[in-house]
């Protein structure tokens, strides 16, 4: 796989430096999601309270996509509304399962942008969605929607 040299390091940065990586309490929704093509796990724990997310915690094992991806999204949706959080979770999405066609924000993306490149590999989306997605239940879990819009499947 060839990524564009400076997303590639972007990624490796949060693979080899991952933000608020760990499992913490309290929490009040979890959810485990493994992805058997690739081998990955995460367990993605969300703290919601007052309408936002004062905790995203995680853990997990498996390439730097995916786990470059937990610590992404970690860093974009901690503390954010539920309404802010479900904006980003959809246009993370969207990226990913645009193969390479979507243009992305990074005013609001931020480090997601450097998936970009992952998402003209089709086998590779999953890693870097596989977070999104059990953050997605987990925060169901919790009792808040985020992305009721969009498919969590992935056509490969
Ligand atoms: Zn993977």
């Amino acid at each position: 796989m060839m990524l564009d040299g400076l997303y590639q390091e972007i990624i490796l940065d949060h693979y080899k430096h991952p933000h608020g990586r760990g499992l913490r309490d309290p929490f009040n929704g979890e959810a485990h999601h493994v992805n058997p093509t690739c081998g990955d796990e995460i367990t993605v724990r969300v703290s919601a309270s007052d309408g936002s997310f004062s905790d995203i915690s995680y853990d997990g094992l498996g390439c730097s996509i995916s786990q470059a991806s937990a610590s992404v999204l970690h860093e974009l949706l901690q503390g954010r509304t539920a309404s802010d959080a479900a904006s980003v979770h959809e246009a993370f999405v969207e990226l990913m399962q645009g193969r390479g066609q979507v243009e992305p924000d990074e005013d609001v993306l931020g480090d997601g942008i450097a998936f970009a490149g992952v998402a003209k590999f089709p086998a590779r989306v999953k890693c870097a969605l596989l977070p999104w997605m059990a953050f997605k239940d987990a925060a169901a879990r919790a009792g808040v929607d985020v992305s009721s819009e969009v498919s969590s499947e992935v056509k490969a």
